[in-house]
């Protein structure tokens, strides 16, 4: 499998990802980063800034900090980091003006989902889904009025596919911009603005972050326009502002982000491989397997195919969740993108308004020798 080759200015991501944004601390020699909690900034005399910040709201050094780290993996002009992934990707919709219509997936995950059909409406902007792995119906449900092509993938839960290229040839043609949510593949497998797209969205709660222990979110622009000033006034006025320590953890997460992802990624060939021979199992949702149909957009898109996957168990609903209850080694818990393997009856976690199947078991495959992860789901589903 390819691993992560994304070249920024002919430095590998991998040693990007330990450099980027690094600057002396030339008060101590401090090689980690301080941590500044303080939520005021100092003024001289002249009631100039000491240090070019006024108020934690505005702007800080840990949020400045981070975001000179995170928007050279992407390869974008800038980042903005928020409080999470959602106050990440509704501010990028808060920044569209009233009567502008939105494209969604119609597998995105459930928090857009509800984030569109609930709120959009009443901010005067109007949303529709459709299946992005089907550019045919992307053409079709694009309108004069739509500004915003919001595309995720690989999709969560399913792990479908879209062509990120395609959409935003589609997208631009109608004159609407292209936001990828990029927290599946992270930028170490997946680079949407080198597709093409305007701006990358990460839940940095998972991969970024890595161990279970911060929420946070981001957005990356290609290029410090309009619209990044429009989402960092929404961040400024509205207040979902990243906590100073969240940030030095994603910081310190984002610096092992290429050998975890990679680690990820191969361990869940793995499992994806054993699963799929399994009688249990009556099908595996894993871009890297060549039986997936989205394989071939992901493989030419994708450096690697990430740590998430789901599959459907034989027996149906009941089964399903007998075996995520036996798991031993899988922690029984929603969320992703961290070291220890998770595992969900997926329709449960999402509650009422869940549109995943019922007899679907989702996986986010963590750094344990996939061995023992694979003789967990055996012994699980037996
Ligand atoms: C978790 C997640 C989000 C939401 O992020 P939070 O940090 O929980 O707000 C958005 N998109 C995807 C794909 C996610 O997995």
């Amino acid at each position: 499998m390819p691993q992560t080759d994304a070249p920024h200015d002919g430095i590998k991501f991998e040693t990007l990802a330990v450099h980027a944004g690094r600057r002396p601390e030339t008060a101590t020699g401090s090689v980690a980063p301080p941590i500044y909690l303080s939520t005021t900034f100092e003024r001289d005399a002249h009631m100039t800034p000491l240090g070019g910040h006024t108020y934690i709201r505005e702007s800080n050094p840990m949020q400045s900090l981070l975001e000179d780290a995170l928007f050279p993996l992407e390869g974008g002009a800038g980042a903005l980091v928020f409080g999470s992934g959602m106050a990440a990707g509704v501010s990028l919709l808060q920044t569209l003006p009233a009567g502008a219509h939105v494209l969604l997936p119609d597998d995105a995950y459930y928090g857009w989902r509800v984030a569109a059909q609930e709120f959009l409406p009443r901010w005067g902007l109007t949303a529709s889904f459709c299946a992005m792995d089907d550019l045919a119906a992307v053409r079709r449900a694009v309108t004069p009025a739509t500004q915003l092509v919001f595309v995720e993938t690989p999709s969560n839960p399913l792990l479908r596919v879209s062509d990120i290229a395609a959409i935003v040839e589609i997208a631009r043609a109608a004159g609407a911009r292209t936001a990828v949510d990029n927290t599946f593949a992270t930028p170490a497998l997946q680079r949407p603005l080198d597709l093409g797209a305007d701006v990358a969205i990460h839940s940095v709660t998972k991969y970024f972050g890595g161990h279970s222990d911060v929420h946070g979110g981001a957005l990356i622009f290609k290029r410090r326009d309009e619209s990044f000033e429009k989402a960092m006034h929404v961040r400024h006025i509205l207040g979902a502002v990243l906590a100073p320590f969240n940030a030095w953890l994603v910081l310190r997460g984002l610096r092992s982000l290429a050998v975890r992802v990679a680690a990820h990624s191969a361990h869940a060939f793995a499992v994806a491989r054993a699963l799929e021979r399994h009688p249990a199992v009556s099908r595996v949702n894993y871009p890297g397997l060549p039986s997936h149909p989205g394989h071939a957009v992901a493989a030419r898109q994708m450096s690697g195919f990430g740590g998430m996957m789901s599959f459907h168990v034989k027996a149906g609903r009941e089964a399903a969740i007998a075996a995520v209850g036996k798991a031993k080694l899988f922690v029984r818990a929603t969320s992703l993108g961290a070291v220890e393997s998770l595992i969900e009856h997926r329709a449960t976690s999402e509650g009422a308004s869940s549109t995943t199947p019922q007899d679907l078991i989702r996986l986010s495959v963590g750094l344990e020798h996939p061995d023992d992860l694979i003789l967990d789901l055996d012994q699980a589903l037996r």
